[in-house]
């Protein structure tokens, strides 16, 4: 018998730790509590967004306060909590450092473990890849909890529950993904949905206190949203929260995918909202940056309009201080050192924006054409 969709939407309007226990608390109630979820003694991994060293109040990361909240629920329904991610950009112990995890582990009793070791998981008929390797610390924890931040995203439009899973392929291994990727979102999206459906989470409960909109999910700006969210069906929240800011889910390719494959529930219809209904928290203000990857035009146009409309990274020589951060995590190589200045190799840039995330003096930016700006406007 399959089971009823549901995501539960509650306000909280700021991160102080006991609203958010409070609210998190509420959130969980039609779906049965923490207990409904969690056995005695269940070793529960507890998947944050950590992308990189940010501190909380960048909201790129998921805030403390929501970890700390959910760790201690884990543990007051008698499971064991374990916070764990494999940043991309960044050692894992810097970034929780930074990010308020070592302090919300402590505070709550988790561990805080990163992942370390891959496994190979078997996926069923229907998904791109026959197998996949993904972190064992999920693989083989008794309970997932999904904890993403509610984010844009440059190359997806939007980061949400299911994105949130990519952190389950360990470090480097993503620059090779976005490179098997290349300029295809859509296949891109697949390959996320894939590992999405080696490690589904039980739970996923979301922290939208402060978005980001605009040029997520590193450069983007603070978006109070008010709201946190929790579902047992991680595609039916994207496919809510992708509503609520405005888009069809053909514009969210990690949602398309996900029902696509027959996932979960994109069916609005379909699923209960025991508390705010997403058609009462539209959010008009909400940015989403424009897509960069463009399926118009006839077939022999599109390497032109490509070139011109899709968005591409532009560096500030200025507060650029030659780090290199950017040349290591670039997945084709196309970023070099000429003149003792940034150069990068346009004709090969797959547009996965990694340079961009990763810049930790705000010097690699998005650069738009007029005519793709025109495009994002009509989109
Ligand atoms: S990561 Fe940023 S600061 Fe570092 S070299 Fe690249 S553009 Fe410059
Ligand atoms: S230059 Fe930046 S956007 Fe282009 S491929 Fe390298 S990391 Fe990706």
């Amino acid at each position: 018998m399959s089971v009823q969709p549901v995501v539960s939407i509650v306000k909280c309007k700021d991160y102080d730790e006991g609203r958010v226990y409070g609210a998190v608390v509420e959130a969980l109630e039609p779906l049965g509590g923490m207990n409904g979820f969690v056995s005695p003694e269940d070793r529960v991994l507890i998947k944050p967004n950590l992308l990189c060293d940010s501190p909380p109040e960048r909201h790129v990361t998921t805030h403390p306060s929501v970890v700390t909240a959910v760790a201690r629920l884990v543990k007051e329904a008698g499971g064991r909590p374990v916070i764990g991610d494999s940043p991309g950009l960044a050692p894992f112990h810097k970034a929780a450092k930074t990010a308020g995890f070592e302090e919300a582990a402590a505070r709550a009793g988790a561990e805080l473990a990163p992942f370390k070791n891959s496994v190979s998981v078997t996926l069923p008929p229907g998904a791109t890849f026959k197998e996949i390797e993904v972190a064992s610390e999920v693989v083989e924890a008794d309970k997932v909890i999904n904890l993403p931040k509610l984010k844009t995203h440059v190359q997806m439009s939007l980061t949400l529950g299911i994105k949130n899973m990519f952190g389950c392929v360990i470090g480097k291994r993503k620059s090779q993904w976005h490179l098997m990727a290349g300029k295809d979102r859509v296949y891109f999206a697949r390959m996320i949905v894939d590992i999405f459906s080696a490690v589904t989470p039980a739970l996923t409960i979301m922290d939208g206190v402060t978005a980001m909109h605009r040029d997520g999910p590193q450069n983007g700006e603070p978006y109070p949203m008010g709201l946190v969210f929790a579902a047992n069906d991680a595609v039916a929240l994207d496919a809510a929260i992708t509503w609520m800011v405005g888009l069809t889910p053909d514009k969210n390719p990690v949602l398309a995918a996900a029902i696509d494959r027959g996932l979960g529930c994109g069916d609005m219809t379909d699923i209960w909202f025991p508390g705010i209904h997403p058609k009462d928290a539209q959010q008009k203000g909400f940015v989403i940056p424009g897509q960069t990857e463009l399926e118009i035009g006839p077939g022999f146009l599109r390497p032109y309009l490509r070139r011109h409309l899709v968005p591409k990274p532009v560096t500030d020589h200025n507060r650029c201080t030659l780090c290199n951060k950017c040349k290591a995590v670039c997945p084709p190589g196309v970023i070099t050192t000429a003149n003792e200045r940034i150069a990068i190799n346009y004709d090969n840039c797959i547009h996965c924006f990694c340079c961009v995330e990763i810049c930790p003096e705000g010097a690699m930016e998005l650069h738009r054409s007029f005519l793709s700006k025109v495009v994002s406007k009509m989109q």
